[in-house]
C-alpha cells in the first residue's frame, strides 16, 4: 500500500473515531447534552451552544473527506469514484465547493427546446484565483468541482514550479452553451453544462500566458501550458488542446460529459 493510501486510512480510522464519539460522547459532557436538541431562546448561553455548531460543521467536514470528496486532498485527484459521487450527489458537490473556498451562485435548471439544458447546475466566479469570462460561467456543479481540482492541484502548483509566481486570474470562453461540436455534429458537452474552455492565465507579476499564443512555444509559457493540459486529462474525462485540431487552437476543452480522450 502507498504512502498515501495508508495516510488516508490512517485519517479515515481517526475520523472514524471521532464519528464514533458522536452523538452521546461522553468526553465533553457539555456537547452530548446538546447535541440532537433544539436550543430554545435562552435555554443554553452562548458559551454552551457553540462547541455544538462547531461539531455540527466538523461532521460534515468529516463526512465529505470520508465519501473522498475534499478537493484540496491529494487523493481525490484522479478518483473517479469521487468524480462520479460529485455528479450524482449535487448537495455534496456544493458542499465541497464550499469547504474548498470556491465563489459561485447556484442556477437553477435550464431546458431548452433543442435539448440543451442542465439541472442545477453553478456560476463559476472564483476558485483560488478569479475566473475571467465575457460571459457567465455556468457548468454542473461536478464539472465546477473538477475544475478547481485542477486549478488547485495541476495549474496552481505549476505556476509556482515553472514561473515561481501565484496565479492572478483564469481566463475562460465560456462554460454552457447551446451548440453543436464543429457547428452542426451532435450537441456538444457545452450544451449540457458539463465542458468549460480555458484560454488563457494571468499570473501575480503581471505575465499573461495565452493558450494561442504559447502553446506551442519553447519556453516556459508553453512547458506550463502543455504541463496542465496533461494534467487536466486525470481530472477531465475529454481534455482537448491545440494539439487535437484547429478549432481548439485558442483554448483547452476540459470536459465531464463521459468519454475518454486526452488530446
Ligand atoms: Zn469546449
Amino acid at each position: 500500500m502507498s504512502l498515501m493510501k495508508v495516510s488516508r486510512v490512517v485519517a479515515i480510522v481517526a475520523l472514524a473515531g471521532l464519528f464514533a464519539c458522536l452523538p452521546g460522547c461522553s468526553r465533553d459532557p457539555a456537547v452530548s447534552r446538546d447535541q440532537g436538541t433544539p436550543v430554545s431562546s435562552g435555554s443554553l448561553t452562548d458559551a454552551a451552544a457553540e462547541p455544538a455548531f462547531r461539531n455540527t460543521m466538523t461532521v460534515e467536514r468529516m463526512q465529505l473527506l470520508l465519501r473522498g470528496l475534499d478537493l484540496a486532498a491529494p487523493e481525490t485527484l484522479g478518483d473517479r469514484q469521487a468524480y462520479v459521487q460529485l455528479s450524482r450527489d449535487l448537495s455534496a458537490c456544493y458542499q465541497a465547493l464550499e469547504f474548498a473556498g470556491v465563489g459561485f451562485q447556484r442556477v437553477s435548471a435550464q431546458s431548452e427546446e433543442n435539448g440543451c439544458g442542465f439541472e442545477d447546475a453553478v456560476a463559476l466566479e472564483e476558485g483560488l484565483v478569479t475566473y475571467r469570462s465575457p460571459e457567465s460561467l455556468v457548468m454542473t456543479c461536478a464539472t465546477a468541482a473538477r475544475l478547481h481540482l485542477w486549478e488547485r492541484q495541476i495549474v496552481a502548483p505549476a505556476a509556482e514550479r515553472i514561473f515561481g509566481s501565484s496565479l492572478a486570474s483564469i481566463e475562460a470562453f465560456g462554460g454552457y452553451s447551446c451548440r453543436r461540436v464543429g457547428g452542426s455534429g451532435p450537441l456538444s458537452e457545452h450544451a449540457f453544462g458539463r465542458a468549460a474552455d480555458i484560454s488563457g492565465f494571468t499570473l501575480v507579476d503581471g505575465r499573461t500566458i495565452n493558450v494561442l499564443e504559447h502553446y506551442f512555444s519553447s519556453g516556459p509559457e508553453g512547458e506550463f501550458l502543455r504541463d496542465i493540459r496533461q494534467g487536466a486529462c486525470q481530472v477531465f474525462d475529454v481534455t482537448l488542446s491545440p494539439e487535437y485540431n484547429a478549432d481548439h487552437a485558442d483554448h483547452l476543452h476540459l470536459d465531464t460529459g463521459g468519454e475518454r480522450v486526452c488530446h
